[in-house]
């Protein structure tokens, strides 16, 4: 039996005391960090917005996990690598985490300014070896602080998939074409976090991981193990976590439980915190739909006949910041008379794009 603590509060004044209690719940910060160890905290600071878009962990909820460290008397380190094209420290800046950690022993890093390592993936499934940070290598424990968020390639990003962030470089858009799902896995193999808590003060639905909306649903979710982490954090947005590819793999893989009812829930029940987050359009109609309009009958008739979704520019939001281009791993995405162009051609729809678009001007399109 695992065990995942929920805490569900009603204002942001409640947050230190609902990490500490939900901590408490499942054992205590002792059973997870020993005294002297040096500990990599790794939120979710993918990009340059501030917290209140959900796209951030909360700044309050790192501030509690780095306080619930120093009690322990170990060594907290905050690390975070944005996506392509974003400046981590920025980031951290921006998002108001660099503020919230003032005044406190910890030390806060751009994963991605130290240096690379090659580690060897015990019994992999995709990846024999991936390239990751230093910095995630020489500490003794890992926690992972993920947002309670949506997101168009993988249906949620929650701890297992915060991990991508220790990727170095390229190395997390290699892997995005080398499989996505796949690789979290493999990833996760060789850097199970330690402890998992999902910030879910401030979530993001929709287009996540960073064109949905914010949607504030007050929780704390926290467990030893990620896979029962991910599992009630997937029910309680209100979507079933069998059907999340890398969570059910990752079950599979013996990385952790996603059985709800090997899981044993303490604090505020699933009923009372369930929160229903709204779909990201790429599992949205008409793929995978099982309501019977004749509209989506006819559609799946002809869904072999349709044509496949595909990326287009919102040319009056794009300020051509290049940070498309930058990240696109097939070089798909060219300036043209001072215009973005996709190649919809060699476009393998990873959706690095969407998720790299600082003001929200990459659709996806499904026709
Ligand atoms: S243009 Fe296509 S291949 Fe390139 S980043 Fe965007 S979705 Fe991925
Ligand atoms: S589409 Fe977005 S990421 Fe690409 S250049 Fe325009 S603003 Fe920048």
């Amino acid at each position: 039996m695992q065990y995942v603590s929920i805490i569900k509060i009603k204002n942001d004044n409640e947050i230190e005391k609902a990490v500490e209690h939900a901590i408490k719940l499942i054992g205590g910060i002792n059973k997870f960090i020993k005294k002297g160890e040096k500990v990599l905290i790794k939120p979710n600071v993918c990009s340059e917005k501030k917290f209140t878009t959900g796209i951030t962990t909360h700044p309050k909820v790192i501030r509690a996990v780095v306080k619930q460290v120093l009690k322990a008397g170990a060594k907290p380190i905050v690390g975070e690598s944005s996506i392509i094209g974003h400046s981590t420290m920025k980031s951290f800046e921006i998002s108001g985490i660099k503020d919230a950690l003032k005044g406190l022993k910890v030390k806060i890093i751009d994963l991605n300014t130290l240096k690379s390592r090659r580690v060897k993936i015990p019994n992999a499934i995709r990846k024999k070896e991936i390239t990751v940070s230093e910095g995630a290598v020489k500490v003794d424990r890992i926690i992972s602080i993920p947002v309670l968020k949506t997101h168009m390639k993988t249906l949620v990003s929650l701890s297992l998939k915060n991990m991508k962030g220790i990727e170095y470089g390229r190395e997390k858009t290699n892997n995005h074409m080398a499989g996505l799902e796949e690789t979290i896995v493999d990833l996760n193999k060789r850097f199970k976090p330690d402890l998992s808590i999902i910030s879910g003060i401030i979530g993001h639905q929709g287009n996540g991981p960073t064109n949905g909306k914010p949607i504030k649903a007050n929780l704390i979710i926290a467990g030893r193990d990620p896979v029962a982490v991910d599992t009630v954090g997937t029910i309680l947005m209100g979507f079933n976590p069998k059907k999340v590819k890398h969570i059910k793999l990752a079950a599979e893989q013996g990385l952790g439980t996603n059985d709800i009812h090997k899981i044993k829930i303490l604090g505020t029940s699933l009923n009372t915190a369930k929160t229903n987050f709204i779909k990201p359009i790429s599992y949205r109609l008409p793929l995978g739909t099982k309501i019977k309009t004749l509209r989506n009958i006819i559609r799946k008739v002809l869904r072999k006949r349709m044509p496949e979704p595909y990326i287009a520019f919102d040319h009056d939001k794009c300020r051509l910041c290049l940070h498309c281009k930058k990240i696109c791993p097939v070089k798909a995405i060219k300036l043209q008379n001072k215009k973005m162009k996709v190649d919809n051609k060699k476009c393998v729809l990873c959706l690095c794009c969407h998720e790299a678009c600082p003001y929200n001007a990459i659709k996806v399109i499904h026709p």
